[in-house]
């Protein structure tokens, strides 16, 4: 029977299951320091734990990373992972180079069920949650593998919960794995590092102000107008922008900090004068910050991506109407880095083995991505 691995307790759990167990608790303090701090994952090497700690979690817990089933570095250093699970599903995960940041873009589940038009993982609907486990594991087996390929004090400093899922769709488990990543006495990741981006799950974003831990927030808006928003995002039917917008006002906000509106600009669809109006009005500019994503066309997209005149000028409207934008150049293209999109093209293309996921032959994956590259301009 496969045991439960270390990596779904958190730092109080860990110390109150040693308590029960008749063991110190201070052993917690040390096994998180071993395991989160100095990355030494065999218990028989931590020589300050007692022995009685260490035979019962060898004999609990698996410590074992995620299997990296493939690996791509993009032109610009993105890096993007496929990864397996303990079941065979497998989850992208994307290491994001930018300035003086390395920032790791986690999934939250296999497939979604939020069904937001433009995006590739929505295709494949939703599967199961992920474990609090798998979403620490896709950071320490990622921080892991920098550390052994890339060099020894090369390290992820961001995380962002933008990849396959919703991740509030996954509260429970996203708030544990947000624990596990903030504890003083583990990873120690600060508030600032972490950003949970939704897609505007109403009921759970009126849980964040006191059921989650204070993170960045980043909603994915796409459109200020009902009618477009419904079309690219199905979920704005049940929550609409004045039910979502009523929730949002809720998140309580410390001085200078701002909820991120992420947008992705689709040519003809939401780049317009009466687009530019709408947002204006729905934000408040000094609360609010934008962040314009020229959509990253795929195999089979029926949106398009808009012209560099088109998108400069949208920036440049909401410039002048007071507010903080920023436009996210397009990471990892050449990689299929758009979420979901390695995972299909491997499924498309029948390169599983039916127990172990993809067939992974380094000449044969280079070449089926090189033949899959998305459209670019
Ligand atoms: S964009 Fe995010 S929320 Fe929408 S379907 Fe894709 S993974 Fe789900």
């Amino acid at each position: 029977m496969t045991k439960p691995s270390f990596f779904d307790l958190t730092f109080d759990e860990l110390k109150a299951l040693l308590a029960e167990k008749g063991l110190t608790p201070f052993g917690a303090t040390q096994m998180f320091d071993w395991v989160y701090k100095k990355w030494v994952f065999d218990p028989a090497q931590w020589t300050n734990v007692a022995r009685a700690t260490k035979e019962f979690v060898i004999e609990a817990f698996d410590f074992g990373m995620l299997p990296i089933v493939w690996s791509g570095l993009s032109k610009d250093g993105t890096r993007k992972f496929l990864v397996k699970l303990a079941d065979g599903q497998t989850v992208e995960t994307v290491a994001i180079p930018a300035r003086e940041r390395l920032t790791l873009c986690v999934s939250s589940q296999v497939g979604c069920a939020v069904g937001c038009t433009f995006c590739h993982t929505a295709t494949q609907g939703l599967k199961r949650h992920l474990k609090p486990s798998e979403v620490v594991l896709q950071y320490m087996t990622i921080q892991k593998w920098l550390m052994d390929h890339v060099h020894a004090d090369e390290r992820l400093t961001n995380i962002v919960y933008m990849g396959q899922g919703e991740p509030l769709h996954n509260f429970e488990n996203m708030k544990k794995a947000t624990l596990i990543f903030m504890a003083e006495r583990g990873l120690g990741l600060g508030q600032r590092r972490i950003t949970l981006s939704t897609s505007g799950l109403v009921p759970a974003i009126e849980k964040l102000a006191e059921d989650f831990p204070p993170v960045n927030i980043a909603l994915s808006l796409h459109s200020a107008r009902n009618n477009v928003r419904t079309e690219l995002m199905p979920i704005n039917k049940v929550y609409d922008l004045e039910r979502l917008f009523t929730a949002i006002k809720k998140i309580p906000l410390k001085a200078h900090r701002r909820i991120t509106y992420e947008y992705l600009l689709i040519d003809g669809m939401n780049d317009t004068m009466e687009d530019v109006v709408a947002l204006a009005a729905l934000l408040n500019s000094k609360e609010s910050k934008i962040n314009l994503i020229p959509f990253n066309e795929f195999p089979g997209s029926k949106y398009k991506r808009p012209s560099e005149e088109r998108i400069m000028w949208f920036l440049d409207q909401m410039i002048k109407r007071g507010f903080t934008v920023t436009i996210r150049t397009t990471k990892g293209s050449d990689i299929l880095a758009a979420c979901g999109q390695l995972k299909s093209e491997f499924d498309k293309l029948n390169l599983w083995d039916k127990k172990d996921g993809p067939v992974v032959i380094p000449s044969i994956a280079s070449s089926v991505l090189q033949n899959l590259q998305s459209p670019q301009r």
